[in-house]
């Protein structure tokens, strides 16, 4: 078919879920016609094409990206794809805002208080908590006690106990709310939201490894 009977986009080099350089003009991860080319990211290991849909600029069309990312970083501990490809030094949070600008979102939209009841009352297991559900951060004190949230904010990732933290009935774009956020949280920089809390020399990977697994998210 000709150019001019079929629309034409941008291609894509950068791997939507990590931001490698996956593939380049010549043989792009996805192509003018908007297509996979079936590229697999030597990164976080995500195939263009499997698992990497996404429809940029709003939370719901890239959930999945954001719910790929928060998995790799906890169930694989951010581990290389092919080992051999990551660079010295390499370094996570500096690597997070090569993730293309559309793919980065803004954060999940808010639910209802209803809503969020019926979740954590839902939350199997739910007992006494100190560790963030989302980041792994553990000194900040209780985020949750006898299965009710105390409101303490994490001063890392900024996630709020039985706000930002809970998966909610519905769709699995709802039940993957929590991977989610970590995925969305990385992904614009990992910032703190209070940044005199940070350790000097801190390390998220380090952390994220202290998520507890039931929050891992699945592969
Ligand atoms: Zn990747
Ligand atoms: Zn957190």
């Amino acid at each position: 078919m000709a150019d001019e009977e079929w629309p034409v986009v941008p291609v894509e080099t950068l791997c939507r879920v990590c931001g490698n350089e996956t593939g380049d003009e010549e043989h792009p991860s996805w192509d003018r016609y908007g297509a996979p080319r079936y590229l697999i990211c030597d990164c976080c290991g995500i195939e263009s094409g499997l698992g990497d849909d996404a429809v940029a600029g709003t939370w719901e069309g890239t959930v999945n990206l954001h719910s790929r990312r928060g998995t790799w970083v906890t169930a694989r501990g951010a581990a290389w794809e092919d080992p051999g490809g990551r660079p010295p030094g390499w370094d996570l949070v500096e690597w997070m805002p090569r993730v293309p600008a559309g793919y980065r979102t803004p954060p999940p939209p808010p639910a209802g208080p209803e809503r969020l009841r019926a979740a954590w009352r839902a939350c199997p297991g739910a007992g006494t908590e100190t560790v963030c559900r989302v980041c792994g951060f553990a000194d900040g004190g209780p985020r949750w006690h006898e299965g009710v949230p105390t409101g303490a904010r994490c001063p890392c990732c900024g996630a709020e106990p039985g706000v930002d933290d809970v998966p909610l009935a519905g769709t699995w774009r709802d039940e993957v709310r929590v991977v989610a956020r970590r995925g969305w949280w990385l992904a614009n920089g990992a910032r703190w939201a209070e940044p005199a809390a940070r350790p000097g020399g801190w390390d998220v990977v380090r952390q994220l490894a202290a998520v507890p697994p039931r929050w891992h998210g699945a592969e």
